[in-house]
């Protein structure tokens, strides 16, 4: 029979009980924590690594960046975290043993759990020789708008491949290898959760949809206001069918012809 997430995360504990100095520090409220952003911030943790790096397995030691990171964050000590990296990291970068809900965080040590990256950290571009991670990286400040937090500054990161010339951004590549005026975007086949809207700033789908929800509902609700002063204009023309204008829908009223 396999093991349960709970189960899972018993025995994870088991280990840290084991390998921590001292066993009486942890906490776990810690530990979900840890769990929680440093599976969020695993774009940040693959930007750092070699180019030789393999993504489908997790790094074996951390950057000092994202440890001073996470010692801030989950409020453990510093020699403990590569502790608690050596036995969490399968568990979370296959994010699947567990479910644990999103904790955002950031700080002032270029890590962010927000920071907006490309979808894969390696080319996309078919047929293209360079197998390794991407290494070139641009970054620049962004704003995304958020359903749950508001307006949130933070960051966006393209990537560019120096073999085929592309570069690779949130929603999109371009093809840097042709003349200026010919490069364009070119999106990614599905849609992304985070829409890059203009210049510096992204919106999250589920923040566009309640937009498109709360423009729908005030065109209806300013239509709903109007309309009887609308129809009543509409009786008064002779060259109306007034008994046809009673007979159909309200929305369709507005739609009849003059003629
Ligand atoms: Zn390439």
């Amino acid at each position: 029979m396999p093991a349960t997430p709970d189960d899972l995360f018993q025995q994870h504990l088991e280990h840290l009980k084991d390998a921590l100095p001292d066993a009486s520090s942890i906490s776990l409220a810690a530990v979900l924590r840890f769990i929680s952003l440093a599976e969020q911030i695993k774009n940040d943790i693959i930007l750092v690594q070699l180019g030789n790096y393999n993504l489908s397995f997790p790094p074996n030691h951390l950057s000092p960046a994202i440890i001073k990171f996470l010692v801030a964050s989950c409020n453990i000590s510093e020699v403990d975290v590569p502790i608690y990296w050596s036995i969490l990291k399968v568990a979370i970068w296959t994010s699947t043993s567990f479910s644990m809900p999103n904790t955002h965080c950031r700080s002032n040590l270029v890590v962010d759990s927000d920071a907006i990256y490309p979808p894969h950290q390696t080319c996309l571009t078919a047929g293209c020789l360079n197998h390794k991670k991407l290494m070139e990286t641009s970054q620049r400040p962004a704003i995304l708008y958020t359903l749950s937090r508001g307006p949130i500054a933070t960051y966006s990161l393209g990537l560019y491949c120096d073999a085929c010339h592309m570069s690779f951004h949130n929603a999109y590549y371009v093809n840097y290898g042709v003349v200026k005026h010919d490069r364009m975007r070119t999106y990614y086949g599905n849609v992304p959760s985070i829409l890059h809207v203009g210049g510096h700033q992204y919106v999250e789908v589920d923040l566009a949809c309640l937009w498109r929800m709360q423009s729908v509902l005030a065109w209806y609700v300013i239509l709903m206001r109007h309309l009887p002063h609308i129809c009543r204009k509409s009786f008064v023309c002779p060259t109306y069918n007034a008994k046809y204008i009673s007979t159909v829908h309200p929305f369709e009223r507005l739609s009849v012809s003059h003629n």
